[in-house]
């Protein structure tokens, strides 16, 4: 029981790499998950046993609103995992790049980002919590180029920034700030991105050339693992680290 007694936020929860998080902070004890999300027959499917809250991170009152009725209900928030993010295809590459589409990847991963940690980590500081932790998912693409999704790319590596600088400034008041960064898990998400007719055993075997560790496909379990542990007090330590769950995929690195 890792979580036991922790009250915790799982934004994008309704669906993939949050959803799967969301189970396993209530397996681990977890006193209350609420998974914040815009689809919200999904998110009140998966939060059966827990809270669901509809909230666009896109717009800060929406977050500020999540954080302090979180709040009130359950007296403090110890975990935030800000986890939203959409992501754009192969067409936005830098010759082609489409700026209105890039506004509407940035608002949600970074800007919806900026607004999670920010109205946790308020809430932490006024709650005076001890063993604060937040977490964001920023993916391989926070420290790599790729031949499309420019938008994306920078978005996500911009993720990787905040909570570098987020993880330096709250040290003082005992919060903790990390990622997880995983290479492509077959989430909805990731369906989209080949194009919608590909399934989930396709796309694992295709991406599973790229990794260096053979014989496990790359699962949305194994990016909760890595949530949890960033969550929880075995991690007392860690903060301010992109932790990559990426099966040894080297990508496109300079
Ligand atoms: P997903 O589409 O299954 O889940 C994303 C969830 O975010 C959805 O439920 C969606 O409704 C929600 N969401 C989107 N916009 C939102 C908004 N404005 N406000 C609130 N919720 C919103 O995809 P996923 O793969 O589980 O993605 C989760 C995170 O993991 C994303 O940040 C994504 O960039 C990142 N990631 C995914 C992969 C991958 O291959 N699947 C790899 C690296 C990083």
């Amino acid at each position: 029981m890792k979580l036991a007694g922790k009250v915790a936020i799982v934004t994008g929860g309704a669906s993939g790499i949050g959803e799967e998080t969301a189970r396993r902070f209530a397996k681990q004890g977890a006193r209350a998950v609420v998974i914040a999300d815009v689809q919200d027959e999904l998110g009140r499917e998966v939060a059966s046993k827990s809270v669901y809250v509809h909230c666009d991170v896109t717009q800060e009152d929406q977050v500020k609103s999540l954080v302090h009725s979180t709040v009130a209900a359950f007296g403090q928030l110890d975990v935030m995992f800000s986890n939203a993010g959409i992501a754009t295809g192969p067409a936005q590459t830098v010759l082609g790049l489409d700026l209105e589409a890039m506004d509407r990847v940035l608002a949600v991963n970074v800007r919806g980002t900026a607004a999670c940690v920010k109205h946790a980590a308020r809430a932490m500081v006024e709650g005076r919590v001890r063993g604060g932790s937040i977490v964001c998912t920023a993916s391989v693409a926070g420290s790599t180029g790729g031949r499309g999704m420019v938008d994306y790319y920078l978005s996500k590596h911009a993720v990787v920034g905040l909570v570098r600088s987020a993880s330096v400034q709250l040290g003082e008041h005992g919060i903790r700030v990390n990622c997880v960064s995983p290479y492509v898990v077959a989430t909805p998400m990731a369906l989209r991105g080949f194009g919608g007719e590909k399934d989930a055993e396709w796309v694992e075997s295709t991406v599973g050339v790229n990794m260096s560790l053979k014989g496990v496909a790359l699962r949305a379990g194994h990016v909760a693992d890595a949530v949890v542990f960033l969550a929880s007090a075995e991690s007392e330590l860690v903060t301010g680290l992109d932790l990559v769950v990426d099966g040894g995929y080297k990508g496109h690195r300079r």
